[in-house]
């Protein structure tokens, strides 16, 4: 093993055990009894409950990570890549498409080893946790739009890079990476007319309460909001959620209508004036950046690499090739990957406050906000009490006891302020 090698072998057996050390703290974290903020929230067994599930899951996400390291080293370590590699040359397609071919089949091999834990996850862990409302049909449905979609949108552009790094030079990088740039732009303008309908429905909320109480604070907010949808969330799952989609002065929001089922409206707006929070603190701008960036980086990066006999050599490669580089230098990359998602997580959560902030300072001081947060959390059985480590690793959001101290105390804060 040279040291490309060592350098993906070693970064797959630490990420594992870290994850392994971070999960195993976290159950021991949640033994803590019920929190004072959730008594009257969380009765004894919906407690009970939210433990059981997380003992679950967590068990099942770490067979999971297992079996996905297991399969790895061993199509690795058997020569796989190459096997594959070879068998695929063999039909003397141009380079494009044997590169398309080779990462597709990589691909689907990779989702066809997920299925078995996708299907386990939804239909006896969720179900069993009463969160499943996917029947059979429509998550077979899911699978092949999903299938197409990446096959129409993945293969030209998959493609498309490909072409770059063969043809245009030491420049390559740059031309990849405005290309993608310029596809997911695209992609995000395109996606909540043509792509979200495939999956979800989307009706215009029904003037009354909730609309014109939204559509108020928007106004206060100087917020341009053109559409309010409700999306039927309820097919699939019982868990709710709201988003934005949209540029400019043409953004519509989403509302699950599982969430406008569990919540009293001013709780609703309350969550929706944190969603408007993310935008006027230039949240999205950021995260986009943040990741173009990455990409740019990566990118760069793969074109050093380019063709590198030695990183092909690691993963018992005969022949070198654009696609192989791609592959090979990914993972080389996952070292830099994970520091970056857990810079990225902890960002993330910085958000969330100034978010929570806005909503607190704009909209019902804060009770509101908080009372909604508590719901969530015990509707979807959130842990609420994780283990600091896990939360650094992977949390996006904060934990909610600690969103719920700061908004108390932003709330009170601005309660002090005089009024003028
Ligand atoms: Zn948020």
């Amino acid at each position: 093993m040279n040291i490309f090698g060592a350098v993906v072998f070693f970064t797959l057996l630490i990420t594992f055990l870290v994850k392994l050390v971070s999960e195993l703290l976290n159950l021991k974290a949640a033994e803590a009894p019920l929190p004072g903020e959730f008594i009257g929230v969380y009765d004894e067994d919906a407690y009970s409950k939210s433990r059981d599930y997380l003992r679950v899951s967590t068990s099942f996400s770490l067979f999971g990570a297992s079996v996905d390291l297991a399969v790895l080293l061993l199509f690795w370590f058997l020569g796989g890549f190459n096997l594959l590699d070879q068998l695929l040359r063999g039909y003397g397609f141009h380079p494009i498409a044997t590169g398309v071919l080779y990462i597709g089949v990589l691909m689907l091999m990779q989702s066809l080893i997920d299925l078995p834990f996708s299907i386990y996850k939804t239909f006896v862990i969720e179900e069993k946790f009463g969160f499943n409302k996917t029947t059979p049909k429509v998550f077979a449905a899911d699978i092949l739009k999903t299938l197409l979609l990446s096959l129409l949108i993945g293969t030209p552009l998959l493609g498309g890079v490909l072409w770059f790094f063969e043809e245009t030079g030491p420049m390559a990088w740059l031309w990849a990476w405005g290309g993608i740039t310029a596809v997911s732009l695209l992609l995000q303008y395109v996606a909540p007319t043509w792509i979200m309908p495939l999956f979800n429905k989307f009706v215009p909320l029904d003037e009354g309460e909730l609309k014109s109480a939204i559509m108020d604070y928007a106004a206060t907010v100087r917020f341009p909001l053109t559409g309010i949808y409700v999306l039927d969330g309820s097919r699939r799952s019982a868990r709710a959620n709201a988003f934005f989609t949209g540029f400019g002065k043409r953004k519509r929001i989403a509302l699950f209508d599982t969430l406008i089922a569990a919540h009293p409206v001013h709780e609703l707006v309350a969550v929706l004036a944190h969603e408007i929070g993310h935008f006027k603190k230039k949240h999205i701008i950021v995260n986009m950046i943040l990741s173009l960036g990455n990409l740019g980086v990566l990118f760069f990066l793969l074109s050093v690499f380019m063709n590198n006999r030695a990183l092909f050599d690691a993963f018992f490669m005969q022949n070198i090739s654009v696609y192989g580089s791609l592959i090979f230098f990914s993972l080389l990359y996952s070292p830099v990957e994970w520091i970056l998602s857990v810079f990225i997580q902890s960002l993330s959560r910085k958000h969330e406050y100034e978010a929570d902030h806005f909503a607190v300072t704009t909209f019902e001081k804060g009770g509101a906000l908080a009372d909604a947060l508590k719901k969530l959390s015990r509707n979807n059985l959130s842990n609420l009490t994780p283990h600091p480590l896990y939360v650094f690793l992977n949390y996006s959001h904060p934990p909610v006891i600690q969103r719920i101290t700061r908004i108390r105390e932003v709330s009170a804060a601005d309660n002090a302020k005089p009024l003028n």
